[in-house]
């Protein structure tokens, strides 16, 4: 089942569309990384997602109930923790939940507990806030947003501004929310590197509308293609042979060699296509390119991966 699906979204701020006609779907069980460039509007869709804003026109599914007929009811099963959400400095980190718990029922000491324990503050659970890391308020951050036994955590930006071994913790804590209570993540980023270490499928938005969707390991490696790193005694040459070889899927100029695409059933032609064209091979590994990669070859406009 999908955990969100949002059809044809679209909306604007005055005048000027921030979402135009936006697809996504986020399958239960995933960790979905939401990304793009400042101002592609991954802040507005998550705005839109969480009911804080209507959109002009568009459907938002959550486990497949609208959420503009049965807003209550869909919001329950979602934890979020909004960006500028202030904790109360003075109070102990323990005793901020406490208070958020109270806000929306009544607190349930055990859980609030044993939660501070699953985001690795119990030690730090009776310290005040103000004494907090960033990393331990954005575990305590995601602690409120667990209180109420959410299926799934839409988070903005979660490992934003975060020194690394904050990013490790928030990142592995994420992952072990997802594995071992089985919760749906939808976060945004803009940090491609990140998004890669713990997202198994990624959108990407630019100017307001998704322009790619899918599996994270078939964008990668997608099984009809392979890549080869190449270099050659004269790459310039190489490159310009390699493009007119109609075997070859792409060829482009990366840090020092050539990266190549062709066709999984003609990878076999390679070696002895480069041999025959009289280049000098100095080096013919396979490779697997990083997110960053495919984002700077445009692979949002030649799609590669699966579609869904
Ligand atoms: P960033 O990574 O910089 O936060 P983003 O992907 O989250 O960017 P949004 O903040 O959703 O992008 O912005 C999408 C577009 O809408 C941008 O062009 C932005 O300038 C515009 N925008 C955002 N908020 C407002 C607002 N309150 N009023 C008018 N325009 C806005």
């Amino acid at each position: 089942m999908s955990a969100i699906e949002t059809l044809d979204l679209d909306f604007r701020y005055g005048k000027s569309f921030a979402i135009r006609a936006l697809r996504m779907r986020v399958e239960e069980g995933d960790i979905y990384g939401f990304l793009g460039p400042n101002g592609a509007g991954k802040t507005t869709t998550m705005r839109l997602l969480l009911g804080l804003v209507a959109p002009l026109r568009g459907t938002i599914r959550f486990f497949g109930e609208d959420l503009h007929r049965s807003r209550l009811a869909v919001l329950a099963r979602v934890g979020t923790h909004l960006e500028g959400h202030a904790f109360y400095p003075y109070l102990s980190g323990r005793d901020n939940l406490i208070l958020f718990a109270r806000y929306h029922g009544a607190p349930e000491r055990a859980r609030i507990d044993e939660l501070l324990e699953t985001v690795g503050l119990a030690r730090a659970a009776r310290a005040r806030v103000r004494t907090y890391s960033l990393g331990m308020k954005q575990r305590l951050g995601l602690a409120q947003a667990l209180l109420h036994r959410p299926r799934l955590l839409v988070l903005d930006e979660p490992l934003n501004g975060l020194d690394p071994p904050g990013v490790i913790e928030v990142r592995e804590l994420l992952v072990r929310l997802n594995r071992e209570e089985g919760i749906t993540v939808l976060l945004s980023s803009h940090r491609l590197d990140e998004a890669e270490r713990i997202c198994n499928r990624i959108g990407l938005i630019r100017d307001g509308a998704l322009v790619r969707e899918g599996r994270l390991d078939a964008l990668l490696a997608p099984p009809d293609r392979q890549r080869y790193r190449i270099r050659t005694r004269d790459d310039a040459r190489a490159q310009q042979r390699l493009a007119e070889a109609a075997f070859v899927a792409g060829v482009a100029a990366t840090d020092g060699a050539l990266a190549v695409e062709v066709a999984a059933e003609e990878a076999h032609r390679l070696a002895r296509w480069l041999v025959e064209a009289d280049l000098d091979v100095l080096e013919l590994v396979p490779w697997r390119p990083r997110l960053e990669d495919l984002f700077r070859d445009g692979f949002a406009a030649r799609g590669a991966g699966e579609g869904g």
